[in-house]
């Protein structure tokens, strides 16, 4: 990561003030969940957004190293106003302000090793290291509960993105060595004892780096199916279907693929809870089947994986993984393998040889260490 201080110096002619920063994430369980009301459980990755910053006289002023055009905003206006990638920034300072916070004017400097559109949420983590920058040189009063559904707003409302609480509340809330359950519905949080190095264990993430195809639409076509049947089923949300109660709920529905949506839904909520249960007990190598479970569904009954992703499950499954899913909200992105720390580079490189006789582009691993919400350097 290149110095974002003296990054900051050279743009701006003077220190920054701090610097702020906020973690992509992956999510260990828990998918599709998010806006049925439900339950997740990502933790945090180590790569990050830094965000060096100070006050200004008016306006906002952003660079960022991923990007070559510097953006600046008099007001960020109403959702529409910025485009682009300054629009994530801009939509945290219309957020603040809609919120009825008066946001400091600043000059902010960014720079980031979270990979763009892999399915690490590098979007949630530019907004929450911004929104955590401008809180504190606000000195604003927000209560860190309340912080995911401001960082959220911006990427729902002003970047147009329909997207759950659950990116930035992994973001925001996430803590070094523990998972974050958290309940979508009641926006409440409980920190799981994930510490997988202690166990000798390891999670290894693999970039599938499948191209990104139909992604919006077909997320839109999930939620609607949801929405649906949770109206059919005269529920408010799919998480009020019990796991015990599935049975009698798919009776009532006439449609195949419907039926499979619900299923989905709603044995993925049971599988996180069985998942917090086993890693409240320390038994973190029972909760492989449950991965593995998870992508099974994913894989048959939501119908949001790829090849890529499949092949990766399979490969590493094969290599003695004890679980393996696919992360994110599908059509590619990144999948995960609880394995023993010691078979991260012979798993790795099972990946890339089944990739290699699939003929897929090659694939990029890394361990993923649970790691810091966002904070203040
Ligand atoms: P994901 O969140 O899965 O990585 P998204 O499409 O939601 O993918 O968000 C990626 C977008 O977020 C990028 O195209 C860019 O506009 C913006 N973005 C994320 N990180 C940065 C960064 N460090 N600098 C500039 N823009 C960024
Ligand atoms: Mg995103």
């Amino acid at each position: 990561m290149s110095d974002v201080a003296s990054t900051f110096r050279d743009q701006y002619g003077r220190d920054p003030e701090g610097l702020w920063a906020a973690p992509g994430r992956v999510n260990l369980i828990g998918e599709h969940t998010d806006y049925n009301d439900g339950f997740v459980l990502p933790f945090a990755l180590p790569m990050r957004v830094v965000a060096a910053a100070a006050r200004a006289d008016a306006g906002w002023q952003v660079r960022s190293d991923l990007e070559d055009e510097q953006a600046s905003f008099e007001s960020a206006g109403e959702p529409g106003t910025i485009s682009g990638w300054a629009a994530y920034v801009a939509g945290v300072v219309w957020a603040l302000r809609d919120a009825g916070y008066e946001v400091p004017p600043a000059d902010l400097a960014i720079t980031s090793d979270v990979p763009l559109g892999a399915g690490v949420s590098s979007s949630a983590a530019l907004e929450s290291a911004v929104l955590t920058a401008l809180i504190d040189l606000g000195e604003l009063e927000i209560p860190v509960a309340e912080r995911p559904a401001l960082a959220q707003r911006a990427e729902n409302v002003y970047v147009g993105a329909p997207t759950g609480i659950m990116d930035q509340s992994a973001s925001i809330r996430c803590e070094a060595g523990q998972a974050l359950f958290l309940d979508c519905r009641s926006q409440e949080v409980e920190q799981i004892p994930f510490d997988v190095a202690a166990e000798g264990l390891a999670v290894l993430v693999v970039n599938s780096n499948a191209p990104h195809k139909h992604v919006d639409g077909e997320y839109g076509a999930r939620r609607k199916s949801c929405e649906e049947a949770a109206r059919l089923l005269g529920v408010p949300a799919l998480r009020d279907v019990a796991a015990d109660g599935l049975d009698v709920a798919l009776e009532r529905l006439d449609d195949d693929v419907t039926r499979r949506r619900v299923r989905h839904v709603v044995t993925e909520n049971q599988r996180v809870l069985d998942t917090v249960e086993l890693l409240r007990s320390g038994r973190i190598r029972e909760i492989g089947p449950l991965m593995t479970a998870s992508h099974a569904s994913m894989r048959d009954d939501f119908e949001i994986t790829v090849p890529e992703v499949d092949v990766a499950v399979e490969a590493a499954l094969t290599a003695g993984a004890y679980g393996a899913r696919m992360t994110g909200g599908g059509f590619g992105g990144c999948v995960l393998a609880l394995i023993d720390a010691d078979r991260a580079d012979a798993t790795a490189a099972a990946v890339a040889d089944a990739y290699a006789k699939h003929g897929f582009t090659a694939p990029t691993p890394f361990v993923a260490v649970p790691s810091q919400g966002a904070t203040r350097l």
